[in-house]
């Protein structure tokens, strides 16, 4: 039986995982459960799992914790992520929060020697060689539940004593694939919220629009792989069936299929290298007739340069790229910027901001909020 903890236990990944969690009880026993605000969905959560540690971050008055749930210790605000993270007799922790918090929680988790299970992007855009270094001092390697990463590490258990050549790191091309460069500069809240297949938060539904998520991911594959940015190629696969692969020196790809279920990348993770079963049905190819692929377009979609050129930069113009975007994405929901200026947005922070380093957390935060700074003060 493996014991986990969840961090971010109420958003679109922890009730996945948790959902895995209630499929194999014999397999998991949850140890620690956080959310940030979303208090009556967390009660749910602790009464049907018992976990030994549930935490609010928006805090929880004592006498506010119902009488049948104080079998648990109860925590608030950042102390209860990091306990979650370090003091729970654990052997794993998920992180799926939101934001860059969770690069403290990756962090604490490994000094404790946990095993990470990551869904959590920001941890690696912004503290990817922080993290990196310690998991490999630690012999702790990252698990990856980011799709597309997921999918990437699966590939590479058929790799054997061989380095891939390249990353083919799949990107559906979000809702306005198809559009002129001058239409998507002009793009609404409605259309950027359409995404073609499948639902999510709004600011990574966004981030799918802008293609900022696939700049975001290319960073996560520099960090999880260790493969130089210009061996990374973004491919568009408006199916999203393919969930992304990696090429070798005689030719061969090895990819990795299956319909779009995050349950499968949680559940690897959770697992892994066992496979458990998901819930999840197998694609059906015969209904589906054809795959495509084309090459990305980084004039309509600068954001996958702008993330390249980052990488190449190196110091803090991850962060700064990151914080920038996460800014300016709140910006475009609430109407104050048109889609086109998230660019320009970004653009001019990374201009404002070179040469920031990012050599521990605390030159990260300032970075980030530098960045934030510039987006804030258009
Ligand atoms: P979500 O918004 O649905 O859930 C976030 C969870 O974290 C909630 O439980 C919330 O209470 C908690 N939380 C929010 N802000 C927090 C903070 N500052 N500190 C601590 N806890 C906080 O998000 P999600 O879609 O589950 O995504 C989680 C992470 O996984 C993100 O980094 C996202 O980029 C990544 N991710 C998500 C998907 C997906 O399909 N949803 C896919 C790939 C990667
Ligand atoms: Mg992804």
């Amino acid at each position: 039986m493996k014991k986990i903890a969840i961090l971010g236990s109420t958003g679109s990944i922890g009730t996945q995982a948790l959902d895995i969690c209630r499929r194999h009880p014999e397999e998991y026993r949850v140890t620690a459960l956080t959310a940030k605000s979303s208090r009556e969905k967390l009660f749910a959560q602790v009464r049907e799992f018992r976990p030994e540690t549930a935490g609010l971050l928006d805090g929880l008055p004592a006498e506010d914790i119902p009488e049948d749930l104080r079998f648990c210790r109860w925590l608030s605000g950042k102390e209860a992520l990091r306990a979650a993270a370090a003091e729970t007799d654990t052997d794993m922790v998920l992180v799926s929060i939101v934001g860059i918090a969770g690069l403290q929680s990756v962090m604490d988790a490994l000094d404790a020697g946990k095993q990470v299970l990551l869904a959590n992007k920001e941890a690696l855009v912004t503290g990817g060689h922080l993290v990196m270094e310690k998991a490999g001092e630690k012999g702790l390697p990252i698990l990856p539940v980011d799709s597309e990463h997921s999918a990437i590490f699966q590939c590479l258990q058929g790799a054997g004593p061989n380095q891939p050549e390249k990353i083919l790191l799949t990107a559906s091309g979000g809702p306005f694939r198809t559009w002129k460069r001058e239409e998507i500069r002009k793009a609404t809240r409605v259309q950027a919220l359409k995404h073609p297949n499948w639902e999510m938060g709004a600011k990574i539904t966004v981030d799918s629009a802008s293609m900022f998520n696939k700049g975001l991911e290319i960073m996560e594959a520099r960090w999880l792989f260790d493969m130089p940015e210009s061996r990374i190629q973004v491919v568009v696969h408006p199916e999203s069936i393919v969930h992304s692969a990696i090429a070798f020196t005689d030719g061969a790809v090895i990819a990795q299929l299956g319909v779009l279920d995050m349950r499968v990348p949680i559940g690897y993770a959770m697992s892994y290298p066992r496979r458990l079963t998901t819930g999840t049905a197998l694609p059906d190819l015969f209904s589906l007739g054809a795959l495509t692929f084309e090459e990305p377009d980084e004039e309509k979609f600068p954001s996958l340069r702008m993330a390249k050129d980052a990488l190449r930069t190196g110091g803090a113009a991850c962060t700064v790229l990151n914080g920038a975007n996460e800014e300016a994405v709140a910006r475009f929901l609430r109407d104050e910027i048109t889609f086109g200026e998230i660019y320009d947005l970004v653009a001019k922070a990374m201009d404002r901001l070179s040469g920031l380093k990012a050599d521990s957390l605390e030159e990260i935060y300032e970075a980030d909020r530098r960045a934030r700074e510039v987006v804030k003060t258009r």
